[in-house]
């Protein structure tokens, strides 16, 4: 069981962050102490309510992704809890999907709020945790002989298939592959300059999963793909430089 101390994921109201929040909670894999949900409505999340009841582990902090205003006293309130330790792992999971098919349907608006959910505030809520980040890299690198590993500290941002530019036969959903594709190109630079203070970056991608965006269709439940992106997370000791890894190990392309 790999000991990963805190971790902190966005978006965990429903989908695939409650689901992480649930196997952060209860897998197997993993020993985590805290386990900090962060979403827009704690009061209407009846599912993080639940959970909290029946486990002292599990913290609900309110943030809307978009309003940056906020990330300085969700971060006070994080250091709270997690005291002289640190954050060991950011989950950068929640995004927006506008289904944008062609360009006749592109307009400024759903282009700005979808860049600004999914490749604007992982990579300021990146900046806002990175104190709390480079603690939990100190503290814990002597049980990985400083080497970069999610046990000692990692920002995983979720990103998707759709984010592959080589994938790419479809075309469509404007917007949503650009605010992917950007997502990695955070991800290698954020690698780049925060590996020397022994952090970790990488995004992961869940495959096609049955969650409100996913669909019914999806080809797999929410369950089946965070195990697999946990073990894959646990496996992680640096960056994939070609490309980006799923929730099985297949790498794509970027
Ligand atoms: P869902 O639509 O099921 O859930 C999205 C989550 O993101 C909700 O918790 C939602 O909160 C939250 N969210 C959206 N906007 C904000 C915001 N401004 N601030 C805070 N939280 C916000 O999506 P999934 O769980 O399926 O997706 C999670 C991640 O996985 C996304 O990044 C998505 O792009 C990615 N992904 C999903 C795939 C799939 O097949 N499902 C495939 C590839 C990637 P609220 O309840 O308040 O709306």
């Amino acid at each position: 069981m790999a000991d990963i101390p805190s971790v902190f994921i966005t978006g965990a109201s429903r989908g695939l962050g409650l689901e992480f929040v649930k196997q952060f909670l209860s897998s197997p894999l993993v020993n985590t102490q805290v386990v900090i949900a962060a979403c827009r409505s704690p009061d209407k999340a009846n599912a993080l309510q639940d959970l909290k009841k029946n486990d002292s582990r599990l913290h609900i902090v309110q943030l809307d992704v978009c309003q940056f205003d906020s990330y300085d006293p969700v971060v006070n309130e994080v250091r709270a809890i997690v005291g002289d330790k640190g954050l060991t792992l950011l989950i950068n999971n929640a995004g927006i999907l506008h289904r944008v098919r062609n360009l006749e349907e592109v307009t400024a608006d759903l282009m700005l709020s979808v860049l600004k959910t999914n490749t604007v505030a992982p990579l300021l809520l990146t900046k806002a945790f990175l104190p709390l980040l480079k603690t939990s890299a100190k503290v814990n690198a002597a049980k990985v002989n400083n080497a970069l590993s999610v046990t000692r500290a990692a920002v995983i941002s979720i990103n998707s298939g759709l984010g592959s530019i080589e994938d790419n036969g479809m075309g469509g959903y404007y917007g949503y592959r650009e605010s992917k594709v950007a997502l990695n190109m955070s991800a290698q630079s954020l690698s780049i300059e925060l590996g020397p203070d022994g952090i970790l970056v990488e995004s992961i991608y869940p495959g096609w999963v049955q969650t409100d965006m996913g669909g019914s269709n999806a080809a797999i439940d929410a369950t089946t793909s965070v195990n697999g992106m946990i073990k894959i997370m646990l496996d992680m000791k640096e960056k994939n430089k070609t490309g980006f890894i799923g929730w099985q190990g297949k790498v794509l392309p970027f």
